[in-house]
């Protein structure tokens, strides 16, 4: 097993990965910026090493600093978290280039992952279900652009290979706007992604947001988890996440989660990952695949008993997969919801001291965070300062106690989106389950 971890990454994900490293036994380092000196996980490290100023650009997204920061601790492994380096195929190389193990898929898996062409195209060769689209990049050829669109039939929406985080992308609704979005499409493209690559999907409009996740080894095995519904989204950004699936049958699950499982056999996925699809009318539509844990693992956790983050260490370690597929059973459901430092209202951040926090307890309920009393959130980074969860024997068991967790918990001294979840967990479209990806946006909307 590897004996030391570094991890680059900070605030609720980077205490997840210590702990899961001192339940190992696994000693950590500590990888920080000058502004969070102060996190819980540096504190509780075995060493930290401050690799440069609050800006991502010169600490977390500083490769070289990283790699040093490696080197003078001897550490074995690196774990990115999410978001900063963990989906940058050239950090992942080299890492394994300079001798570190890198806690996540091989480098060149990243990079056809991070190509949406080529990931779709991988997809469906493994039959995974696809959103019916252009199968490849468009061309310059216009009247075949015209009779592709017609026959994927409008709305179509114009992506770019090496979009992200919801950009690149323009919905046509017509024939006569469809020329021109194209154009626009891959000028933006090529500014923002240095890749002018676009392609086009059929556009669908009620969709949910549906994912499941996978664990893969390096002995050609791998298994899915279930999924997880995140159709409850403000600006691309996930709000509650839950597991399973309001309506998704045994049946359902098995089918799309074995496709998945056998797509990391296919194309030698190495750790844990997910695949993301838009959910319509019964019928399940691979977007792209996440190749790092998500923010929203905790629930997939609660429902199948299985540490994503230990066994993210122990596939890097080289050790077979802990648990074969009829081992993972899906039991009780799990709500996620992220409290963040912001308006509840207008979503302004609200970075400053937290004066008094007080943290919910009893059954079933886990709180992900690295907040305390006298925590100074920073103004430099995500407004993400933990997420609350709760389990229960049923869906509607999970609701109560997320609303108990949600009238127990206190955090003074900065304005926080609690408010918001304590009225979506009284909203009676998500109690019944089920909604699309703009309702929170509309709701949101209409009560401005
Ligand atoms: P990114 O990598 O930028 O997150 P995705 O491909 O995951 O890009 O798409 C982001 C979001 O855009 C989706 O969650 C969905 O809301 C919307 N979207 C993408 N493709 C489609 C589509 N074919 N139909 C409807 N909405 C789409």
């Amino acid at each position: 097993m590897i004996d030391k971890i570094l991890i680059a990454n900070r605030g609720e994900i980077a205490l997840r990965i210590l702990r899961a490293c001192r339940e190992l036994g696994i000693k950590t380092v500590a990888a920080h910026s000058e502004a969070d000196r102060d996190l819980k996980h540096v504190r509780l490290a075995d060493e930290s090493v401050c690799i440069g100023p609050a800006a991502s650009t010169d600490s977390y997204l500083n490769v070289p600093a990283v790699l040093s920061a490696a080197e003078v601790t001897d550490a074995v492994a690196i774990h990115p978290g999410y978001g900063f380096l963990s989906e940058n195929a050239d950090f992942a190389e080299r890492v394994e280039e300079s001798g570190f193990i890198f806690i996540g898929p091989r480098a060149e898996t990243i990079r056809m992952m991070g190509d949406k062409v080529e990931a779709i195209k991988a997809m469906k060769a493994a039959g995974v279900p696809c959103v019916p689209g252009s199968d490849g990049p468009l061309g310059d050829d216009e009247k075949e652009n015209i009779r592709l669109a017609r026959e994927i039939g409008f709305p179509v929406i114009i992506k770019a290979a090496g979009g992200g985080g919801g950009r690149g992308m323009r919905v046509v609704h017509s024939e006569a706007a469809l020329i021109n979005a194209i154009t626009l499409t891959k000028a933006e493209a090529g500014a923002a992604f240095n890749n002018d690559m676009v392609y086009m999907e059929k556009f669908l409009e009620t969709p949910r947001h549906i994912e499941i996740q996978v664990l893969a080894d390096e002995h050609g095995s791998a298994v899915h988890l279930g999924e997880r519904d995140c159709s409850m989204q403000r600006r691309h950004q996930k709000v509650i996440e839950e597991a399973p699936a309001p309506g998704i049958t045994r049946e359902m699950r098995k089918r799309i989660g074995e496709r998945c499982a056998q797509a990391c056999v296919d194309i030698g996925y190495r750790g844990a990952g997910t695949f993301e699809f838009l959910y319509q009318d019964g019928e399940f539509y691979f977007i792209e695949m996440n190749t790092r844990i998500q923010v929203e693992h905790p629930v997939t956790e609660l429902v199948t008993g299985v540490d994503i983050v230990k066994e993210q260490i122990r596939i890097a370690s080289g050790e077979a997969l802990s648990a074969q597929q009829s081992d993972i059973i899906i039991r009780g459901h799990a709500i996620e919801c992220r409290i963040n430092a912001e308006d509840a209202r207008t979503f302004l951040p609200s970075p400053g001291t937290i004066t008094a926090y007080h943290t919910p307890g009893g059954p079933g309920i886990r709180v992900d965070s690295h907040i305390y009393d006298g925590y100074t959130v920073p103004p430099y980074y995500d407004s993400m300062i933990g997420k609350l969860i709760t389990y229960g024997d049923s869906r509607q068991a999970a609701i109560a106690r997320m609303r108990i967790a949600l009238s127990e918990i206190v955090i003074e001294g900065i304005k926080t989106n609690i408010a918001l979840h304590q009225e979506l967990m009284r909203d009676a479209a998500f109690e019944a389950g089920g909604t699309n990806i703009h309702y929170l946006e509309k709701k949101l909307a209409e009560s401005q």
